[in-house]
């Protein structure tokens, strides 16, 4: 009898939904893997599956990413073999095993181990997504970045600041603050100030460059306000909500702001697109402009508690679960 489990919804709600199942790991088909999971990265969008923000067909098995070690290799597969250590993309990976295209497995260089695999997979090419193929800012250039210790925020903000970036962190607590500097950030701004009368006053009124916004709902106004015209409103996340309607004649006013949701799988789904940033991010990670941030770790059994801690906006870094 296997101890194979995932963890699955039945049904949209608060993290009570997850319901822990007993599972048979899939052989692999021709060019798949099976891979034993070690570390599994919790990210806000299972959350958003979790409460229907994003629908899914039920049953649901959560999660988007995860690593472990190749335990078998289905006909045709010759990137990877067994006890291979691999980082991945994928959907359905709160399990102890997972089986999927071995085309989408990345093999973690040397020095990387499982537990950063997984913390900086989906996090990391986020933030690579952001920096390098939505908007990519000049050396002097000023950012403002929403949620900047989290877990895209703690790989984003030391890679913007490597490129000549200056950094204007956006947070709710002193704690955060202070940890957003250690990072790299010239200077904070706290969420309950007026943000952008801040910006502008950090930008001797000009306005900032970019906006990298996660938070959604409750910063769309401020991240407009703070933007310099032909400014870039990059908004890739709803950690608060997602964001109202914004007429294109508000992004007229304002002078001729630039507004995008950029979403990772556009990036990453083709072979080319996901080698492409799978060497940039395992390039800045051995190079050390960005490392690894594991805040907290929970069981995978425990995962209702994980999606509590993420949600409370009380976390650091990348959250993972441990089978
Ligand atoms: P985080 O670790 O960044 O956690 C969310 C953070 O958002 C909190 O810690 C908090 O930071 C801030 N926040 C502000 N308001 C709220 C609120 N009402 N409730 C909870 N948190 C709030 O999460 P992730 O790194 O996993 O994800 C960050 C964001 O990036 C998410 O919105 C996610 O959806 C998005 N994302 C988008 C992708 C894409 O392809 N478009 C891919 C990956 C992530 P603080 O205290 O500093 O304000």
């Amino acid at each position: 009898m296997s101890d194979a489990y995932c963890i699955q919804i039945n049904e949209t709600g608060g993290p009570d939904v997850l319901t822990k199942v007993a599972m048979e790991p899939r052989q692999p088909g021709p060019g798949e893997a099976l891979i034993r999971q070690s570390a599994i990265g919790l990210n806000f969008i299972d959350t958003y599956h979790r409460s229907g923000l994003y629908p899914v067909k039920m049953p649901f098995t959560l999660g988007s990413e995860a690593a472990g070690t190749v335990e078998a290799v289905g006909e045709g597969v010759e990137n990877v073999k067994p006890g291979d250590r691999v980082a991945y993309l994928g959907s359905g990976t709160y399990a102890t095993h997972f089986t999927g295209p071995a085309s989408r497995l990345l093999v973690l260089p040397d020095g990387v181990s499982e537990e950063e695999g997984a913390a900086v997979i989906l996090k990391g090419l986020t933030a690579w997504m952001l920096l390098f193929e939505v908007y990519r800012p000049e050396p002097g250039e000023t950012a403002l970045v929403w949620a900047p210790v989290g877990g895209v925020g703690s790989i984003l903000v030391p890679w913007a600041t490597s490129l000549g970036v200056r950094v204007i962190a956006v947070t709710s607590s002193e704690e955060k603050a202070g940890k957003a500097r250690e990072i790299g950030a010239m200077d904070v701004i706290y969420a309950h100030e007026d943000v952008a009368g801040r910006a502008r006053a950090l930008t001797g009124g000009k306005g900032v460059d970019v906006s990298y916004d996660s938070v959604g709902k409750d910063s769309a106004k401020a991240s407009l306000d703070s933007l310099k015209p032909r400014g870039w409103y990059v908004t890739f996340g709803n950690a608060s909500g997602a964001v109202d309607p914004i007429a294109p004649g508000e992004l007229s006013r304002r002078g001729s702001l630039v507004m995008t949701r950029p979403g990772l799988f556009h990036f990453v789904n083709t072979e080319e697109g996901l080698k492409k940033g799978a060497a940039a991010l395992f390039g800045a990670l051995r190079a050390g402009t960005i490392k690894a941030q594991v805040g907290q770790t929970f069981d995978l059994a425990s995962a209702a508690d994980a999606h509590r801690a993420i949600e409370s906006g009380k976390t650091v870094g990348a959250t993972l679960l441990k089978p």
